[in-house]
């Protein structure tokens, strides 16, 4: 085990989120842990000034140096006014202007790093690759923070080089992926730039100066464990590189110290409440959420609240936004009143995830959410909305063999034709109570002790984040 950098020489270590719920809390997380390990003199965190209360409440008890970093006046003539988080995108259509308008950002970071006592380690998400070219400037180095599992990872990487579906004409067709033989694919297990060969555009370019930023940084920082995908972690490092640093599940910070996010007391408190309620009863409830990016079409609300209704099973679903009304879903809480709740509001995901009545999660497959799943040691029914989710579900269910699977075509979920109740119904019950479900519970609980184990002293994860932070030390404290 790599001994802990002395007192004389902790870092002083510099985190910069990406503006998202789902980019931001791992970060967060990653900070509670140096903060509990001792293993950083100082820790900053760059933020925007509508991002700061949502990360002052979440690190209360670790006291960090916060640096507000504001948008100009002219943020973006594409985006509406004061939006500093994709979670509050009305469109993921507006993603890549909200990306434009970040980097707007970047004088303003480059005078604070200036202006700080020496920073021995920047740590700043994938999506932020201008902070790599920032951070040079000042001899600072760079780790990127990628929020998402390394299969995805290394899976697009390989796939934008190779062009392994360059002749693959079908959406549904198999093909591939050298050096992974075992590796069934299609193109609706990727998404936009990656799904299509000759991709060419913003969002590829995008993608492709990110990679190059990534590059040119010291290494990767990964939210998982060894023991979940050592050989994508292997191929990497041995292949692609820069070095990639496992040092999750960085959710077990929460999970052991009641992190809680936000002020969301009065309505979490209810849903812990109804959930004790259940176990009472010894009732097993199927908990339903799509993180903080997917917009989930009202039609698409409507065949989940029936199929919910016919199955008969307990649920407690989380929907995002102001997606509900009584057009789409009539009396659906009333006739489902004895074994269903519906929330509206920003929950605390992983307590919900955590109570012992929590039996299954119907999930976007978010990697945190994925994360969670696995610490928590609930399985999962995938339904892939966007972005890399396609692959993280092919990995919980093919891989992993920790979950089942809702059959779509891996499209972007504001494009996609509508997911039927009755399929739905079959799945949830299939997880819930079938011999399916069983099978991947029981795989789950194996995989959530091995996660456990990683982030204890000693552990996988434990040992990774020592030595990175023991080698960052010695470059140059
Ligand atoms: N989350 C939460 N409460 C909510 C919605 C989301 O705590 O009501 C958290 C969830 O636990 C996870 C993150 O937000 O940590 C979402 O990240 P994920 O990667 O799962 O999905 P994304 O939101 O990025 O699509």
């Amino acid at each position: 085990m790599a001994a802990s950098p002395s007192s004389a020489h902790k870092p002083h270590i510099a985190i910069f989120p990406f503006m998202s719920k789902g980019h931001t809390i791992p970060l967060l997380h990653l900070a509670h842990l140096l903060h509990h390990r001792h293993l950083a003199s100082v820790i900053t965190i760059f933020t925007t000034p509508l991002n700061s209360p949502f990360i002052r409440n979440f690190l209360s008890g670790v006291e960090p140096d916060i640096i507000e970093l504001s948008f100009p006046g002219d943020f973006s003539d594409d985006l509406p006014p004061n939006i500093e988080s994709t979670d509050c995108l009305p469109s993921m259509l507006l993603f890549l202007p909200f990306i434009q308008a970040v980097k707007k950002l970047q004088p303003q970071f480059e005078l604070a790093l200036k202006n700080l006592p020496t920073i021995n380690l920047l740590i700043s998400d994938g999506f932020l690759g201008w902070a790599v070219d920032s951070s040079a400037k000042f001899g600072i180095p760079r780790m990127a923070f990628y929020g998402m599992g390394n299969f995805a990872t290394t899976i697009s990487r390989i796939v934008s080089i190779n062009k392994p579906h360059k002749h693959v004409s079908s959406y549904d067709d198999p093909f591939t992926v050298t050096p992974f033989p075992h590796l069934k694919l299609t193109k609706a297990d990727l998404s936009p730039p990656f799904d299509d060969p000759d991709s060419k555009g913003p969002l590829h370019d995008f993608v492709m100066e990110q990679g190059i930023a990534t590059m040119q940084s010291h290494g990767i920082i990964i939210n998982s464990f060894s023991e979940l995908d050592e050989i994508y972690l292997d191929y990497w490092n041995k292949n692609i590189g820069p070095k990639s640093w496992y040092v999750g599940p960085l959710c077990v910070m929460a999970a052991k110290h009641k992190i809680r996010l936000e002020s969301t007391e009065h309505h979490q408190l209810a849903c812990m409440q109804w959930l004790d309620a259940r176990s009472l009863s010894n009732r097993q409830v199927l908990y339903v959420a799509f993180g903080s990016q997917a917009n989930v079409a009202p039609a698409q609300l409507r065949e989940i609240a029936v199929a919910l209704e016919k199955s008969e099973l307990d649920f407690l679903w989380v929907i995002k936004g102001d997606y509900y009304d009584d057009v789409i879903f009539g009396d659906f809480e009333e006739k489902v009143k004895d074994r269903g709740m519906v929330v509206h509001k920003w929950v605390d995901q992983m307590e919900i995830l955590s109570h012992e009545s929590v039996k299954g999660f119907m999930s976007h497959c978010g990697w945190n959410s994925v994360m969670e799943s696995v610490v928590a040691g609930v399985p999962i029914l995938a339904w892939p909305m966007l972005a890399e989710q396609p692959l993280n579900a092919k990995f919980v269910v093919e891989e992993m063999k920790i979950g089942l699977r809702i059959r779509t075509r891996g499209k972007d979920i504001e494009n996609e034709e509508l997911v039927g109740r009755d399929h739905i119904e079959e799945m949830v019950r299939e997880l819930m109570v079938g011999e399916g479900g069983k099978e991947v519970a029981r795989n789950m609980k194996v995989l959530s002790e091995k996660a456990r184990v990683a982030m204890e002293y000693g552990g996988s994860s434990w040992t990774s984040l020592e030595t990175l932070v023991s080698q960052v030390s010695s470059i140059n404290t």
